[in-house]
């Protein structure tokens, strides 16, 4: 018998708790070793414990190091911060990892793959913000200050060449905009540069300036591979890829850190759908492929893949695809192709 990993379960708000189940389930049929430990955050959170971020969630992803999390909602008002960004922060998650892969062809792009790594932790998002009062008017101007440290930027970048040769990958472009801002990400080309020298004919390296990045990858996105780059940036790209791919609802994103890793599907908790058994599952399914790859399941991501390829392949759509397949039929159809 294999080890058992223990690994948090975060089944979240609106819909989370049907497509968590969904993928436990999927999961179990593959065998994967997780060991889970359930625990309420988000809406769920504060109804159990007056808490939208309770402590005993906290102290089971210290205790595991590795989370699946379904979608939270921040209660608007009574002054809660944003979980993901709290949880982000508490366990220094500095990469941000989302992965575009065409599942379904017939969209507007057939065979996209890419993997895009954001900086999660530093940049304009450290938002360092105040304004300027002139004469009469006390917020005549406003300042936003963005701090890069050539620590964080080796790591990041670091972690993005180790990504790219564990999984066979040729090429890393650093995404940057250090014509204009020559020092905050011209630090992170650089630090990118040195980092590249390491992986010389092993893995490629070529560096795009942020605006023309993003028009090639309209115009030609199979020059991309794995992209690096700083916070802002990351968070307009990978929105933008997922856009490449058909949008956020196959979405997968992992944070991961040194100490936790958190893996969660990018879309959000669609209350209008909630408890109708609707929920498409595969963005959930997808970033638990991702944590399988994290602890070294490459095989079984592979299979969970080849479930959900078969599944599609086969016809099977959920309505927000187009089709009329509920949660329980896909998930059904998903372990019927799992090989
Ligand atoms: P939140 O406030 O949690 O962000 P939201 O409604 O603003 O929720 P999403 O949850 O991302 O944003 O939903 C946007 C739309 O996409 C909704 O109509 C929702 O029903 C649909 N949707 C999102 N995720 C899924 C899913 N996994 N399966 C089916 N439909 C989904
Ligand atoms: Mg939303």
């Amino acid at each position: 018998m294999t080890q058992k990993i223990p690994a948090t379960l975060i089944p979240g708000d609106g819909i989370g708790p049907e497509i968590s189940e969904a993928v436990v389930r999927i999961l179990g049929a593959i065998e994967a070793p997780f060991e889970w430990d359930s625990q309420a955050a988000g809406m769920a959170g504060i109804d159990a414990h007056g808490d939208p971020l309770p402590k005993s969630l906290l102290e089971s992803i210290r205790k595991t190091g590795l989370a699946l999390k379904g979608p939270l909602t921040t209660p608007v008002g009574g002054g809660f911060r944003s979980v993901n960004v709290t949880l982000r922060k508490e366990f220094e998650l500095f990469a941000n990892l989302r992965p575009a892969r065409t599942l379904i062809s017939g969209g507007r792009y057939e065979d996209i793959d890419l993997v895009l790594f954001r900086e999660n932790l530093e940049g304009y998002y450290a938002a360092m913000e105040h304004y300027l009062p002139v004469e009469n008017d006390p917020k005549a101007v406003a300042i936003s200050t963005g701090y890069n440290t050539r620590a964080e930027c080796r790591r990041i970048i670091t972690y993005a060449f180790e990504y790219a040769v564990k999984n066979n990958r040729k090429k890393v472009t650093i995404v940057h905009k250090a014509n204009i801002l020559k020092l905050l990400t011209g630090l992170f080309l650089e630090e990118g540069r040195e980092v590249a020298k390491k992986y010389e004919g092993r893995v490629e390296m070529n560096e795009r300036i942020v605006d023309a990045c993003a028009m090639q990858l309209v115009m030609d996105p199979y020059q991309f591979d794995v992209i690096v780059t700083t916070n802002l940036f990351g968070d307009i790209l990978s929105d933008q890829i997922a856009g490449l791919i058909g949008g956020l609802g196959m979405a997968p994103g992992a944070n991961i850190g040194e100490k936790a890793a958190i893996f969660e599907a990018v879309h959000g908790s669609a209350p209008d759908i909630a408890g109708k058994g609707w929920a498409n599952p595969v963005a959930l399914l997808m970033a638990s492929g991702l944590m399988l790859q994290h602890i070294g399941r490459k095989d079984l991501a592979d299979r969970l893949q080849t479930g959900i390829d078969g599944a599609f392949a086969s016809g099977v759509r959920t309505r927000d695809l187009g089709g009329s397949a509920g949660t329980k039929e896909i998930t059904d159809a998903i372990i019927h192709h799992l090989s």
